[in-house]
């Protein structure tokens, strides 16, 4: 399939924000914007909210993004994340303009918090974390002054020089913001902004052991890159008058913060802890385990760039917090690959058919249409001979009303090829039903029955001898509720895992013009959904994901459970 390239969004709140600074002047009519993701886990579909947002803001207006790690917290950052960040954004289709590290600005956030020092807006405090934390206060009662508030400047300049020299342990010291205990916002009362950490970062190795807090490095560096809109998610509102009282103090070029609603999805969790744990305690294999919502997984699972984005276009920009469902991150990916993915017959419980009339040893090779959405993707050859694999699912012994597949003495018509009418089903000692015996119409190849007699079902099929074997993961939801973390009084969030998220078929039987397919390509099994040639796949030992069913089968079953 080829890819598509990404078209700017619709309009959105922001986007009027963004107008209404262009009508006004205010950057001369430049929009930039960041994406500034911590480089401590792997991208999920969350971020890929942020991604659409901020690089479609800057594609609609003719603008720039930049790529930005957010890298302050050497512990818990990775090279790994570094890169695999990278990657994800290009997959989805976006390419940054400039690609920048927190880190690389430390030496400026440090002369900057220096300048804030002479200015007597912050100061060394000796403060542990929990007595900083303790003094704090609460939203209803104003936090109390640190006794290191007021050290003269020379002192708290010598202080701090020795903290960025390594005098001091961890934790010893912190730099804070002298603003105002009595703050009704919190995150005003004499915020820390840098703590005394002995680590190697995966950026900037050993160079600096005192570390900047998120809100003295954020909207310093979107400072630094002159980002006009800075996009975030609502926790960072409260955060905001902050982040301008920084900007202000510092009298540095001053990007305004906007604050969007961070995306939450049914049967599914997204926060990195979480996904850490479900990595770390082996409930999933890996970070791109196809059950996982991050990028990686959702790519292994067959998801493509242009459904992750039609998604992100179609669940909009608001401003309050809402969870979307699961299945609407489905259907999207259901429309694009109706439209481009082709279409294949292969049977995953399958029950062995002879055509007792057909003749021995004859092949026929009949015409098969591989897209009915798209004309140009023309047809192919689907061989057939006497013995033929079908659903074990779609014969019954017994069928009840409205049943309109095969049963004893029903005709059906197999898809592009004849009508088939059931004689006999064989069975084993057991009672278990182990082949069919069928007689054909030769007169209906192609599907039609010159008479005018009608079937009503039709079913897929491959031609036994034919056809070549292969590994099936059926997936489904991670979580057995909606809203994962909802759990019963004393048990944790994991009591909602789906212990049926997984399910392999071993030996699926497939028409043999997929033996050539190659990881990552994408098809539709007729009738059972779209399917995704897996990493584990090799040509002798096929391996496909059902990324998504052709209907949202989920829903109806629980209603039958
Ligand atoms: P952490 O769990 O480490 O706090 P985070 O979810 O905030 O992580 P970041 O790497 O800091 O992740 O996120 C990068 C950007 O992606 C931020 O601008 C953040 O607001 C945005 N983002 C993260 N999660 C979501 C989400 N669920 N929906 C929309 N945007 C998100
Ligand atoms: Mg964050």
């Amino acid at each position: 399939m080829t890819p598509n390239a990404p078209t700017p969004p619709a309009a959105n709140f922001i986007h009027q924000i963004i107008d209404e600074d262009n009508a006004s002047g205010k950057h001369g009519g430049r929009v930039q914007t960041r994406f500034p993701p911590e480089p401590n886990g792997y991208l999920h579909i969350g971020h890929a909210k942020s991604i659409c947002l901020n690089f479609g803001t800057a594609l609609k207006y003719g603008g720039k993004c930049n790529l930005r790690f957010d890298d302050t917290n050497p512990v818990k950052e990775d090279i790994e994340y570094i890169e695999s960040i990278q990657e994800d954004v290009r997959w989805l289709g976006f390419q940054w303009d400039g690609l920048y590290y927190a880190s690389d600005y430390f030496e400026q956030l440090y002369e900057w918090a220096v300048q804030l020092v002479k200015k007597g807006k912050a100061y060394v405090c000796d403060l542990s974390a929990e007595e900083v934390s303790k003094t704090r206060g609460t939203l209803t009662k104003p936090g109390t002054e640190s006794p290191y508030r007021n050290r003269s400047v020379e002192e708290n300049l010598d202080l701090f020089q020795r903290m960025k020299a390594g005098e001091f342990p961890d934790g010893a010291r912190t730099l804070r913001a002298k603003i105002d205990m009595a703050s009704n916002n919190i995150n005003l009362r004499d915020p820390v902004m840098y703590r005394i950490l002995h680590a190697t970062h995966p950026h900037v190795g050993d160079k600096w052991c005192i570390y900047t807090m998120y809100d003295w490095a954020h909207g310093q560096s979107d400072s630094i890159e002159k980002i006009t809109h800075s996009i975030c998610t609502l926790e960072f509102e409260i955060h905001r008058p902050l982040y301008d009282w920084f900007i202000q103090e510092l009298g540095i070029f001053a990007p305004r913060q906007i604050e969007f609603a961070r995306l939450n999805l049914t049967y599914t969790v997204m926060s990195k802890r979480r996904l850490l744990e479900l990595v770390k305690n082996q409930y999933v294999h890996g970070w791109s385990d196809p059950r996982m919502p991050t990028i990686r997984g959702l790519r292994r699972r067959g998801y493509t760039p242009e459904a992750i984005r039609a998604f992100c276009e179609r669940i909009g920009v608001a401003r309050n917090d809402s969870t979307i469902e699961m299945v609407w991150l489905e259907d999207a990916l259901r429309e694009d690959l109706n439209k481009r993915a082709e279409r294949r017959m292969a049977v995953l419980k399958p029950l062995k058919v002879v055509l007792t009339n057909y003749p021995d040893g004859q092949t026929e090779e009949l015409e098969a249409i591989n897209n009915p959405e798209d004309e140009k993707a023309g047809t192919r050859k689907a061989p057939f001979s006497k013995v033929l694999y079908i659903e074990r699912d779609d014969f019954m012994e017994n069928p009840p009303k409205k049943y309109f597949r095969l049963g004893p003495g029903r005709e059906v018509r197999l898809r592009y090829a004849y009508f088939i009418k059931c004689v006999e089903a064989i069975k084993d000692a057991s009672g278990e039903i182990t082949e069919l015996h069928c007689t054909y119409d030769p007169a209906t190849r192609g599907g039609n029955a010159p008479d005018g007699r009608k079937v009503q079902g039709t079913i897929h099929w491959v031609s036994a001898a034919h056809a070549i074997s292969a590994e099936v993961r059926l997936y489904d939801h991670l979580f057995v509720k909606p809203d994962a973390d909802d759990v019963p009084e004393g048990q944790d969030w994991r009591a909602n895992l789906n212990p049926n998220s997984l399910q392999v078929v071993t030996d699926a039987k497939l028409e043999p013009s997929l033996k050539d397919v190659k990881i990552g390509d994408k098809v539709q099994f007729e009738r059972l959904g779209y399917f995704c040639v897996d990493e584990d796949s090799k040509p002798e030992a096929l391996v496909f994901n059902r990324a998504v069913t052709l209907k949202d089968t989920w829903a109806k079953e629980q209603k039958k459970g």
